[in-house]
């Protein structure tokens, strides 16, 4: 087949990375964001919440990092964006860059192939204003020798503003923010013919038109969603 018709999935996604919103918090199980009345807090840190064991179990590979600075952070609680980001470094202290690989259409996709526009982001002063700043909040939640170093640092920076996902509820409220490898590789426009859709905390992606040819640069997603995340991530960044 040379096309891709209109509503085939076109590609599907699990996230690289991912937080439940604040806002949501003991609302959705921060592990697979399902709401439920009873879930049960994270014995350690008591600030994550799961539907039941399994979700804890599941999710312990990645919150392991993370629970020890939750719980010295006390009574503070990090932000949303704040946690993200660490989760990112953890990752790729962990992993590294080239860790796991995605193959999206022949095309393959890591951490490290992901665009960063750090250029653009060394040459703007806001930008750089608002990651000192952020290094400095970051250096208190998870310490000074947890912080990459500068150059690592604003590509990582640069990566979670340009490639993250506000992730969205059947109602299309927002509940997380997510960062997919395979999803990354998809253009923006202001004429998309493919939506994003969340089922949990992965990502479906549909062609709402036909497409004539069955090549992911032809497939373009709004970048409303965006832009939206990256005014608001700044804003966050920024408190
Ligand atoms: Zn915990
Ligand atoms: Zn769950």
């Amino acid at each position: 087949m040379s096309c891709f018709k209109l509503g085939e999935l076109i590609l599907t996604s699990k996230p690289y990375a991912y937080v439940l919103d604040n806002k949501c918090r003991g609302l959705r199980c921060d592990y697979c964001f399902k709401k439920s009345d009873e879930l049960k807090r994270c014995s350690q840190c008591t600030f994550l919440y799961f539907c039941n064991k399994i979700c804890q179990t599941k999710a312990w590979e990645v919150h392991k990092a993370e629970c020890k600075f939750i719980m010295k952070a006390k009574p503070n609680v990090p932000s949303t964006s704040m946690r993200f980001i660490a989760l990112l470094i953890f990752n790729i202290q962990k992993k590294g860059q080239d860790q796991p690989v995605e193959v999206v259409y022949g095309r393959k996709v890591s951490f490290r192939t992901l665009m960063s526009h750090s250029e653009e982001i060394k040459k703007s002063i806001k930008r750089s204003q608002q990651m000192i700043a952020l290094v400095g909040t970051l250096k208190d939640y998870i310490g000074k020798d947890n912080i990459p170093p500068p150059a690592e640092f604003i590509e990582i920076f640069g990566k979670m503003a340009i490639n993250s996902f506000s992730i969205a509820d059947n109602e299309m409220q927002t509940i997380g923010t997510g960062l997919y490898l395979g999803a990354s590789v998809l253009d923006h426009s202001c004429c998309p013919n493919a939506d994003v859709v969340f089922d949990g905390v992965n990502v479906y992606i549909h062609a709402t038109n036909h497409i004539p040819h069955r090549d992911i640069s032809k497939v373009f997603i709004s970048y409303i969603e965006q832009l939206d995340l990256t005014e608001k991530r700044q804003n966050a960044l920024l408190d």
